[in-house]
């Protein structure tokens, strides 16, 4: 599906898919559990979701030109940390404006993890006031003007690397992936399990997993809080993605299964449950997920499986998407385990 698209390697290759064996069988043994491991896709800068969607945005950024990658999101954004690897990796300069996404409690939230790993790779980091929001922003523009008015070469890479018009690739490519990697494995899965906020990751899975009819397996988990803006925001991206890659039919919305329930209290600050599924996973396979993200889809995946969603037998494959960085900006949180 993506062989007319320039693709810039970022990442190691396919990832691995690993059986989580101790949280299946803790989980009443009924249904099996499967990683794939997203977060160990690269040697820069621990690796994440992003760098998927960052190879088949880098091309564009080099035709254009540009001597800037200038970005946005939250204090402890997973994504600004990868835009600010690959600026490093091709020889790029970074701005990175980081908004106040998350009400927080340690006192150095603003200078750990993935903020400071930004700042060490060079990144110039601008911290702003305005709050939680997955759309285009002010803020952003005024540094995309500023590098132009000092007579740089901006790129703009937008929120999540969502909302561009290559933004959806790389994930309709994992779709292309998980296939090969069925064929290997000798069966397909009856489920995929991923977080969403920005709303490409799912959207390119949509696309890619409608080519064999299985986009509506692919169940989303809001972690945003603002589901409406969320949903629609995959709808858009699918149905951009679907023409860019000629899928040959469209995505409806029906197509864009997203569970809203566990994104509570707000995005970035985790309900008892999250940290309850964050700690169990953890402590039964030494993967760690973390409190804005990959922790919420995790405490939906145990929710869903405890409630008998998926029948016995079943084979789900929950995505692990990365940004264990930011579990550094929550110490208060986990100050007892
Ligand atoms: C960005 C991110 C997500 C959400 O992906 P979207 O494409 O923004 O929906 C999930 N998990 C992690 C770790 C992320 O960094």
């Amino acid at each position: 599906m993506l062989k007319n698209f320039e693709r810039y390697s970022l990442t190691f290759g396919p990832t691995p898919i690993e059986k989580l064996d101790r949280l299946s069988e803790y989980l009443g043994g009924k249904v099996e559990i499967y990683a794939k491991r997203e977060d160990c896709n690269s040697g820069l800068a621990f690796g994440g979701n992003k760098l998927r969607k960052l190879e088949y945005i880098v091309p564009d950024a080099i035709a254009s030109k540009a001597d800037t990658l200038v970005s946005i999101g939250g204090i402890q954004s997973n994504h600004t940390r990868m835009v600010a690897a690959v600026a490093a990796k091709i020889g790029m300069k970074c701005l990175l404006v980081q908004e106040s996404w998350v009400p927080h409690e340690d006192a150095v939230y603003d200078r750990v993890g993935n903020i400071l790993l930004s700042r060490i790779m060079g990144a110039e980091v601008r911290l702003v006031d305005d709050g939680f929001d997955i759309g285009i922003r002010r803020s952003w523009e005024q540094a995309l003007d500023e590098v132009k008015q000092r007579g740089g070469r901006p790129y703009a890479i937008p929120a999540g690397a969502s909302v561009h018009k290559f933004g959806g690739l790389g994930y309709v490519g994992f779709a292309e992936e998980v296939r090969a990697q069925e064929k290997q494995l000798g069966f397909a899965f009856d489920y995929i399990v991923v977080c969403t906020v920005t709303g490409s990751t799912q959207a390119g899975m949509v696309v890619g997993f409608a080519k064999d009819g299985r986009q509506r397996n692919v169940i989303g988990i809001d972690a945003s809080a603002t589901p409406a803006e969320t949903r629609a925001q995959v709808s858009q991206i699918a149905r951009d993605i679907a023409k860019l890659v000629d899928l040959g039919f469209e995505i409806v919305d029906d197509d864009v299964v997203l569970l809203e329930e566990y994104a509570y209290p707000c995005y970035g600050i985790p309900s008892d449950e999250t940290k309850k599924a964050i700690r169990l996973c953890a402590g039964l396979e030494g993967m760690i997920t973390d409190p804005v993200y990959e922790g919420k889809s995790m405490q939906a995946l145990i929710d869903l499986i405890e409630k008998g969603l998926f029948a016995e037998g079943s084979k789900v494959l929950y995505v692990h998407l990365g940004g264990a960085p930011a579990i550094n900006g929550y110490s208060y949180t986990f100050r007892n385990g």
